[in-house]
């Protein structure tokens, strides 16, 4: 019975889009969908955040901030995590890191941060400029969710590869389970010239073959 809804699930997840799949929030368990696309590898992965953190709630103290920044570093560095074969010569061309519990500063890359400033004059007075210019410092805790009601909350990453030898795109090594020790179940729906595969990943077994 159970078997049934959860294909069910997977064929409503597949018809309705990967970047808008949402999972059932089950602790220890995470979805990864991944597109094998000629030389482009895309991978989105939606797990509750207690996979990857010991809280699933804004960071309210500075170590759970650096927790959070830590985290996002990890995933950042995703040719360390998503291992292509060295054949394939894949490069790590972009990463997307979002959650509603956390805020977005501590998910961006350092030297991403910085607002490009392209202008050095500008016909609108300073005085009014600066105040315009400057809506990310409104304070966040007015629009915060309530930290005392205990709430669920999901990280959804994504990342794209592009890989010089295509022909060479044949396997995954999938290394989130030595990252995130919380996780201990990745159910994957893959998509590639083969057709579409489904699997689920351990820390025992954790590479995907297509
Ligand atoms: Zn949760």
């Amino acid at each position: 019975m159970k078997r049934t809804i959860l294909l069910a699930a997977c064929a409503a997840l597949l018809t309705s889009g990967p970047t808008l799949a949402h999972g059932p929030h089950e602790h220890g368990a995470a979805h990864l969908n991944v597109a094998v696309d000629g030389s482009t590898v895309t991978i989105d992965l939606e797990s509750p955040l207690a996979n990857a953190l010991p809280f699933e709630h804004s960071p309210s103290t500075p170590a759970q901030r650096k927790a959070v920044q830590n985290m996002a570093a990890t995933l950042r560095k995703a040719e360390n995590i998503f291992i292509l074969p060295a054949a394939a010569q894949c490069r790590l061309k972009e990463v997307t890191l979002e959650s509603a519990a956390l805020p977005a500063e501590l998910l961006t890359a350092p030297h991403t941060q910085q607002p490009a400033k392209s202008e050095h004059n500008d016909h609108i007075a300073h005085g009014a400029d600066h105040v315009a210019g400057k809506p990310e410092h409104a304070d966040h805790a007015d629009h915060a969710p309530d930290a005392t009601e205990a709430a669920h909350a999901d990280l959804d990453a994504s990342f794209v590869f592009e890989c010089a030898n295509a022909d060479a795109l044949k396997s995954m090594d999938v290394n989130l389970f030595a990252a995130w020790p919380a996780l201990h179940e990745l159910r994957v729906q893959l998509v590639s010239l083969t057709g579409q595969h489904a699997a689920e990943l351990t820390a025992e077994a954790h590479t995907l073959k297509w």
